[in-house]
């Protein structure tokens, strides 16, 4: 499978020095927590490969993966949930992810990962808004969709799509789980098909 190439390319703490901006790109954004290594191990087949981005002192920082011999890449945007994060620290990594979003030409899509049982917080919205601002589309996943039964989880996602749907945004979202391995097939068939890998 196409998505078992990739390996870690690079670090980048601001927009100015993220690798040239050609080719394609989809970015993986998610509150701290929300499951976004776990995912982005999952879909990749490789246990470690997010795990850069866990290091305490590299979580702010955009990880990039390229997907070798092609000029596609996956990107694990940082959350700044960490309570250890300055205020300040965080105002500045917003105005980054802000300006990755906004300006970013190779940027095909995002992936915005919510804890199933905790969708929709400030971060979410906010990170929905910049794409909706410049068109952008987003698949959600509403992820650890094993901690809660079936039905639960089903009526979670009508209510988040429906939710969506009044705020005007028009995105496609998914149940997810990296532990029961559970819609990653899905999210493959949406990068290959939506986003252009
Ligand atoms: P990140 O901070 O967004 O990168 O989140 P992680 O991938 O590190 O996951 C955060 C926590 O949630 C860890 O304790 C994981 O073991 C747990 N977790 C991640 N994915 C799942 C899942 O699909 N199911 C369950 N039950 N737990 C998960």
């Amino acid at each position: 499978q196409w998505l078992r190439r990739a390996e870690f390319m690079t670090s980048a703490p601001k927009l100015s020095l993220c690798p040239p901006d050609t080719g394609f790109e989809i970015a993986f954004a998610g509150r701290s927590n929300a499951g976004k290594s776990s995912a982005i191990n999952a879909i990749t087949a490789q246990r470690q490969l997010a795990r850069a981005s866990k290091t305490p002192g590299r979580t702010q920082m955009i990880n990039f993966f390229t997907l070798q011999n092609t000029d596609q890449r996956l990107v694990d945007l940082p959350g700044y949930g960490y309570a250890a994060v300055p205020e300040a620290m965080k105002l500045v990594w917003q105005k980054e992810l802000e300006k990755y979003l906004i300006q970013r030409k190779s940027l095909a899509g995002l992936v915005l990962l919510m804890d199933i049982r905790h969708p929709l917080k400030h971060f979410d919205q906010m990170m929905l808004q910049w794409a909706k601002s410049r068109n952008l589309f987003v698949h959600v996943l509403l992820t650890k969709a094993d901690k809660l039964n079936r039905g639960p989880a089903n009526t979670v996602l009508l209510d988040v799509k429906k939710q969506l749907n009044a705020d005007g945004l028009d995105f496609s979202i998914q149940l997810f789980s990296a532990m029961r391995r559970q819609g990653l097939e899905d999210l493959a068939i949406v990068m290959a098909d939506r986003l252009h890998f």
